[in-house]
């Protein structure tokens, strides 16, 4: 298939890119690299640089033109800090909302028959139960949660109204890195607020300790517990939902390993692979922070055939210590 991926300059949308030039098909990136990295979009691939609300008919329609349409898009491009999205949510609403109905607008327009949304866990909001179904209510806590919300929701009413085949995929904590094959991709943010390249860093002798936000929560051990998925079983689902695409039906999955591990045994595994002491103190709660979020991927298994199968803790860690480790 000839696929547009945006946002693939950036972690997630690199690793699917660098898996669908693995698979054979042909893709072009468009990035305007505010935040991601000219060198991570895997060699290969087309580059377009430039905002995605601006160029996405250009693009979609030259190519449709052009006699080389394209079949698909998988559409990464987004702003996603949390706490940028409180103090600015217009950046948000504009970022991720507006520019995503460009793309939308520029789909149906030009008759794309293919959409993979890259979503998120943060829909949800803090979960009434654990594990988190995609039937689970959605009730974002912070405005970027909102946005995607309200991108999905856009999707759901075109693949119904225009024939769309649509999937949204609702990452988990996404970890690890692709370090196999041609070139090594992985999570390389300019303000770095995740925990596993965080407490990576401090191994790395670029930081001095790790703050654990909080040991009193109800947890086993008191800190917060998170579901890691690894990178590239993630960029295998999209893969997959290429594949199982329906015209005229969005469908939604979680994307987890199912699992839950606590902030004190990443810290555990990330000593273990480095061999590095890293210091840790306990620090106050984060505003925000849900106590427990592990997804249930039933309906991926199901719908997708997807099954993760890169799940052991200390995998993802040392890809991602693989990858952080030189730089
Ligand atoms: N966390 C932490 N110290 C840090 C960064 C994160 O204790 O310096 C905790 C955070 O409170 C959360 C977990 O690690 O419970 C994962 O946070 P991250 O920001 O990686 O992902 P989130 O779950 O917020 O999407």
């Amino acid at each position: 298939m000839k696929l547009l991926v945006t946002g693939g300059a950036g972690y997630v949308g690199s690793v699917c890119a660098a898996h669908l030039l693995e698979a054979g098909h042909e893709v072009v990136v468009l990035d305007d690299l505010s935040t991601g990295h000219r060198d991570a979009v895997p060699a290969g691939a087309g580059f377009v640089q430039a905002e995605l609300g601006t160029v996405a008919g250009e693009v979609l329609g030259g190519a449709a033109r052009d006699g080389a349409a394209f079949d698909g898009v998988l559409h990464f491009a987004a702003r996603s800090l949390v706490g940028e999205s409180v103090e600015h949510p217009e950046r948000y609403w504009d970022g991720n909302v507006v520019a995503s109905f460009r793309l939308l607008e520029a789909v149906r327009e030009h008759a794309v028959p293919r959409l993979v949304f890259s979503s998120t866990a943060a829909t949800y909001g803090e979960p009434a139960e654990v594990p988190i179904t995609e039937t689970a209510p959605t009730r974002p806590t912070n405005p970027y949660g909102a946005t995607k919300l309200a991108i999905d929701h856009m999707i759901t009413s075109y693949a119904a109204a225009h024939g769309l085949a649509a999937t949204s995929l609702r990452y988990f904590n996404v970890a690890g890195a692709h370090v196999t094959g041609g070139g090594r991709l992985g999570e390389r943010h300019a303000v770095e607020t995740h925990l596993i390249p965080l407490v990576l860093q401090v191994a790395a002798g670029t930081r001095e300790s790790i703050s654990i936000y909080g040991d009193d929560w109800p947890t086993p051990d008191g800190t917060c517990v998170r579901d890691y998925i690894h990178v590239d079983d993630l960029a295998d689902a999209h893969l997959l939902a290429l594949q199982h695409a329906t015209a005229g039906r969005h469908d939604v999955y979680n994307l987890g390993s199912g699992q839950g591990f606590s902030v004190r045994e990443v810290v555990e595994a990330c000593r273990a692979v480095t061999g590095h002491p890293i210091p840790a103190a306990v620090a106050p709660r984060r505003a925000g922070d849900p106590a427990v979020l592990v997804a249930s991927s039933d309906r991926a298994a199901e719908g997708l055939g997807w099954k993760p199968s890169r799940t052991e803790l200390e995998r993802i860690v040392s890809d991602a210590w693989e990858f952080a480790r030189p730089r």
